[in-house]
């Protein structure tokens, strides 16, 4: 793939690109993009009843609506209201250590269930804040690599 200079992958990178932004779903009214991040929150939803986060989060518990963050070591409420909106928001997230989507890029559906799906191993409980900070990195981190490809 990296015979012709790296000409192949910026090419490549292009179809990838306009596959994405593509409107191939849902009678040509959602793109590809839509599409995935539509599955990932239906999937995301069944971990709800994925023992390992059950656990994860039950042994995060410090008493009655607190949990303890594996981040910041401080116990919080698992709802807070949020500031801007005024309404009650989840405080608490049960996090994927390696995430679900490696920051070197989106895989496979095969990878993103396996990865979802993961053992307690993996997983820890994030305050808010923690949460919101780790996920921005990881943001960030991927976007650099795409932009280093
Ligand atoms: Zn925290």
């Amino acid at each position: 793939m990296l015979t012709n200079g790296g000409g192949f992958i910026i090419i490549t990178r292009g179809l990838k690109l306009a596959k994405l932004t593509e409107r191939t779903r849902c009678n040509g009214t959602w793109t590809e993009a839509q599409f995935r991040s539509f599955i990932k929150n239906q999937l995301r939803h069944a971990t709800l009843k994925w023992a390992p986060i059950q656990v994860c989060m039950k042994e995060a518990t410090t008493r009655r609506g607190w949990k303890m963050c594996a981040c910041c070591q401080q116990e919080v409420p698992v709802s807070i209201i949020d500031q801007a909106t005024g309404k009650r928001v989840k405080n608490i997230f049960c996090d994927h250590i390696d995430p679900i989507v490696p920051v070197s890029g989106w895989e496979s559906w095969d990878s993103c269930i396996d990865r979802m799906f993961c053992e307690l191993d993996n997983l820890q409980a994030l305050c808010g804040k923690c949460h919101k900070e780790k996920s921005l990195e990881e943001t960030q981190q991927r976007a650099e690599i795409r932009r280093s490809k």
